[in-house]
């Protein structure tokens, strides 16, 4: 499972419903209708107020391919924190529905998120370096990237002992 967060500004970080739809909105539009992917590139979206959005569906047990960490998405959920977290926690909100929303998969498919499993890690150049890192990642784990930010990346530890301790 890969966390990430959406912004790659602070002008979106919102608890307004209103915007948080248009937000949803533009990541569809520009996955779909610029990229021309299938469907949102993330499995899950979480708002400010803990409100949770399917992404790309996920039909029954079978993960559906998702396209939001580069040659790891035969392997991964992506979940995505809505705004931008460079330098600051997500809402309390979407934190306990982030922390939900790991056990239910972890339940659902099988992971343990106190195990490892193998990654690739890609890197500013797009070099690739097969790695072993937890089942639950920050994107910046397997990738040189700023997603989802430090604090998020810094939590990780305490929401798979959380998870964990729920399953
Ligand atoms: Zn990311």
């Amino acid at each position: 499972m890969v966390i990430h967060h959406t912004e790659e500004s602070e002008d979106f970080n919102t608890t307004d419903p209103t915007i948080c739809m248009d937000r949803l909105r533009h990541w569809f539009c520009y996955h779909v209708n610029q990229l021309g992917w299938s469907d949102i590139g993330y499995h899950f979206l979480i708002d400010a107020n803990g409100v949770v959005y399917e992404g790309r569906c996920l039909l029954g047990d079978e993960p559906v391919l998702g396209a939001h960490a580069l040659h790891n998405n035969d392997r991964a959920l992506g979940i995505a924190l809505m705004g931008n977290f460079s330098a600051q926690l997500p809402t309390t909100a979407a934190w306990c529905s982030l922390e939900q929303l790991v056990t239910w998969q972890c339940q659902r498919f099988g992971i343990d998120p106190m195990a490892e499993m193998g990654w690739t890690f890609v890197n500013e150049d797009l070099r690739c370096k097969k790695i072993k890192r937890p089942t639950i990642v920050a994107h910046s784990d397997i990738r040189t990237t700023a997603c989802p930010g430090e604090p998020i990346a810094a939590k990780l530890a305490e929401l798979r002992q959380r998870v964990a301790q729920a399953l």
